[in-house]
């Protein structure tokens, strides 16, 4: 049916009104001239023009579905952005914890180690999660690289090599390469979507695995092993095969590092076979390989002789500082408080000018 222009009388108040609320968010953040939060500031801008540019395509086309989209575009950019202001103000309340500079330590390793394209703005929010660019390209608005990680605020920092696993995300949304897995899901008639989540979040494992070593699985696993089966997803693999992955990206290190985490969370493999997803192992493994520039040394004297004096750890190596403090946790040398505590002190140290 076509549509009678009259019918959409409302539209220009709308888009006058979108524009406005753009211009208001856009002056809102003019001040952010300092990096890193100058690249909001960036990404808000970007929106702007945007949204401005499909407006006014809006506003002189004639075809009124056609205009009806542009409109939506530009609905759906604001809404997305406000979504990023929210979350933004929790970056910005973030920075006046003293843990702040700790967590852009762990950005920082990982965004060099990934060869992220942009350093995410991390904060201090409900759970680990990541926000940002893709939320837009996924819906076929092109923007720039932006994004914005949360941490859970009130956890202890031994649990931010789950960040790895976040970040992980964020590169697989920057290569290509995950492409051909995703085809061979296909070829084995595994098209619905929850098997192309899957495939990405057993690959963000495997990244994150190699990022930071058993502690990333040790972390992993005393945040959710016990919970796993009761809040199973269907875009998740199943907890068996996460777990299994994890260790057979770490195989040929059987090193003390990993004998004491794997004692705690038993695998069974045949349960993680039956995850329709398992064929892909070897080539995820593999992927995650080719994706992390420098993979958690996870020789197992060095770790322990940390074990003995972390303080000797080399400054922003949280391969060993995090699978140190985890390996001392899980052979019973230190309880999870002093762990705590020395990460803590020892990350307060590296942010200090040497
Ligand atoms: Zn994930």
């Amino acid at each position: 049916m076509r549509v009678n222009q009259a019918d959409y009388t409302i539209i220009p108040i709308s888009e006058k009104a979108l524009l406005e609320k753009i211009d208001k968010i856009a002056r809102d953040c003019s001040r952010l001239n300092q990096y890193p939060m100058s690249l909001f500031k960036k990404h808000v801008e970007e929106i702007k023009r945007e949204v401005e540019t499909r407006l006014l395509d809006s506003t002189s086309a004639t075809d009124p579905i056609l205009r009806r989209q542009y409109y939506l575009f530009s609905w759906l950019s604001v809404w997305l952005l406000s979504d990023q202001v929210e979350k933004f103000a929790l970056v910005e309340a973030s920075t006046s914890s003293p843990m702040w500079s700790h967590l852009n330590i762990v950005i920082d390793d990982l965004v060099t180690r990934l060869g992220l394209s942009s350093k995410p703005l991390p904060f201090f929010g409900s759970s680990f999660y990541c926000t940002g660019s893709f939320a837009y390209t996924e819906r076929g608005i092109p923007v720039s690289p932006f994004y914005q990680v949360s941490t859970e605020s009130h956890e202890s920092s031994l649990f931010w090599p789950l960040l790895a696993h976040e970040i992980a995300h964020l590169k697989l949304n920057e290569t290509d390469d995950v492409q051909n897995l995703r085809r061979e899901l296909s070829r084995e008639n595994l098209r619905s979507e929850k098997y192309r989540e899957r495939l990405d979040e057993a690959l963000c494992d495997v990244v994150a695995t190699l990022l930071y070593g058993p502690s990333y699985i040790a972390a992993f696993g005393t945040k959710f092993w016990q919970i796993l089966d009761e809040y199973h997803d269907e875009s998740y693999p199943s907890n068996q095969y996460r777990l299994f992955v994890m260790f057979k990206t770490m195989e040929e290190k059987n090193g003390q590092s990993i004998y004491s985490i794997k004692n705690t969370f038993e695998v069974n493999e045949r349960l993680a076979r039956r995850e329709k997803i398992s064929f892909l192992t070897d080539e995820m493994i593999e992927l995650g390989q080719k994706l992390v520039r420098n993979p958690a040394n996870v020789d197992d004297d060095k770790i322990i002789d940390f074990c003995n004096d972390p303080n000797k750890i080399d400054k922003g190596r949280l391969d060993y500082l995090f699978n140190a403090l985890w390996l001392m946790i899980y052979q019973g040398t230190k309880t999870f408080d002093v762990a705590t505590n020395i990460a803590n002190s020892i990350l307060e140290r590296w942010t200090k000018r040497s």
